[in-house]
């Protein structure tokens, strides 16, 4: 399988060359030619199969230069750090499915992609002989996945700034309590947005990123999407099944357009088993407002209970846009170009139809989130994370007869403990790994909110 730019500009690379590019060198993102459709033969053996042979079997579609046998040892010991023997168990709750994603050692959906992506990386440093620094910013939930994924790995060291004080308690001991050599956890005195300037500002600095091999963990890397299609074959296949019914449908909490887009290459690739793809958004709308009314344009950031999707520029949005121009990398190039010099685009009545045929979507606001929580509570005895009651409410909204809805349950209510007492009157039970975290020995830098400073301690530290 080769890989292209959404925006043409690279000649055809392969898998590995595809994961250690992350963006491609165009700008666009990285795409396979083809999504193959699975035959009916095929997937009556997949039905058999564990998550873990199930992804080898997915993965190997995409990625035909590494060994299948290697392959399968970096999938295997990507799940192995999960704490649930079926990997993302499906149990149901009243009238739908909730696909529990948050059983990875961070408590969240992003460990299922980055566990793999971190193995990966190790794997092709060592063929290749090469290092790696990656660098990142985080509002407290995506850097302890990424560190997560990489700790305790050859040729791979770790800086991850957090804005000081002001991410939750256990989200700072999350990342703060490993204190493996190559994990380097950078307190910023300012806010996400300080961080995530100073990180773009490195970046840009060509000459530092080439001297220090400079790597990111943002979503756009094509493994992590890859990775995250696995689990919507699994639970299609596996609720089919159960239920005896040819179809299902999927509801997704989203904000960078990732998890929904790994979505839309699951069904085009189980396009008779997964019907329709809800894409359920919190009170920031911007891709509700695309899907329902063909209006792609960015409004300010409203922050929610949900602040893994308090996001308005999707990343993986292009990856979608190359598919609804026909394949046409100069179009979406185009499209891409005008999107950043005016923050809008427009789509026409015959786009529209086909968005909608892709997708339904609705967004959910705040009280509702918190009424869901409280009245699945109460119905059903089962606490959902504020970003799982998105998804939820828009999915029970859009149910249809005999065909089973999955939600897609993307954290552990715990590490959002704040607002799930807002809804249902106490705090979520912490699970075992969260309870220990307090006595646990901890590392972190605290450091002043400027270029220089994280420069000069990436320079001392790295690779
Ligand atoms: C990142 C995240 C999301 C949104 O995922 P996308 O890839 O942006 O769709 C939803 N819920 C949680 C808990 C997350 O961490």
């Amino acid at each position: 399988m080769k890989y292209i730019s959404t925006r043409g500009g690279i000649a055809p690379i392969s898998f590995k060359q595809a994961v250690m590019m992350g963006l491609a060198t165009d700008g666009g993102l990285l795409l396979p030619t083809s999504i193959p459709e699975i035959p009916t033969e095929t997937l009556a053996h997949w039905r058999q199969l564990s998550y873990s042979e199930l992804a080898t079997a997915v993965l190997s579609l995409f990625i035909d230069d590494i060994p299948t046998d290697d392959l399968r040892g970096l999938v295997d010991k990507s799940y192995r750090t999960f704490n649930h023997p079926e990997i993302t168990p499906l149990v149901k709750q009243g009238d739908c499915y909730i696909l529990e994603l948050f059983h990875g050692p961070t408590l969240a959906f992003k460990d299922v992609a980055l566990q793999f992506l971190g193995n990966v990386f190790e794997y092709l440093l060592k063929e290749s002989g090469g290092k790696m620094n990656i660098l990142g910013a985080t509002s407290g939930d995506t850097g302890s996945a990424a560190i997560y994924g990489v700790r305790g790995k050859e040729r791979i060291n770790i800086f991850i700034l957090h804005p000081h004080k002001r991410v939750s308690p256990i989200q700072e001991l999350q990342m703060t309590t490993v204190t493996d050599a190559n994990v380097f956890n950078l307190a910023v005195r300012g806010t996400f947005d300080d961080g995530q300037a100073i990180v773009k500002t490195i970046f840009n600095d060509l000459d530092f990123k080439e001297k220090h091999q400079l790597g990111a963990v943002n979503s756009i890397n094509w493994a992590r999407i890859v990775a995250q299609v696995v689990y919507y074959i699994y639970a299609a296949l596996k609720v089919t099944e159960r239920e005896g019914v040819p179809q299902v449908d999927f509801s997704v909490p989203t904000g960078n357009f990732g998890d929904i887009f790994a979505g839309y290459v699951a069904r085009r690739m189980l396009p008779q088993q997964i019907r329709n793809l809800i894409l359920a958004t919190n009170e920031n709308n911007l891709l509700t407002r695309f899907v329902l009314n063909g209006d792609y344009s960015l409004g300010p950031v409203a922050q929610t209970s949900s602040p893994s999707m308090d996001i308005q520029v999707a990343s993986n949005f292009e990856r979608y846009l190359y598919y609804l121009n026909g394949e046409d990398a100069d179009r979406t190039r185009q499209d891409m170009d005008r999107f950043g010099a005016s923050g809008s685009l427009q789509f026409d009545e015959l786009a529209q139809e086909r968005v909608r045929t892709d997708f339904s979507s609705r967004s959910v606001n705040e009280e509702q989130t918190i009424t869901t929580i409280r009245d699945f509570y109460t119905q059903h005895g089962y606490v959902l994370d504020p970003h799982t009651a998105v998804g939820v409410q828009a999915g029970l909204r859009d149910r249809k007869q005999g065909v089973p809805m999955i939600c897609l349950a993307t954290a552990h209510p715990a590490k959002f403990g704040a607002a799930v007492k807002s809804a249902i009157g106490h705090e979520p039970e912490l699970p075992p790994s969260l309870a220990g975290l307090a006595d646990q020995e901890t590392r972190c830098e605290v450091i002043a909110a400027e270029v220089e400073a994280v420069q000069a301690f990436v320079e001392q530290h790295a690779l």
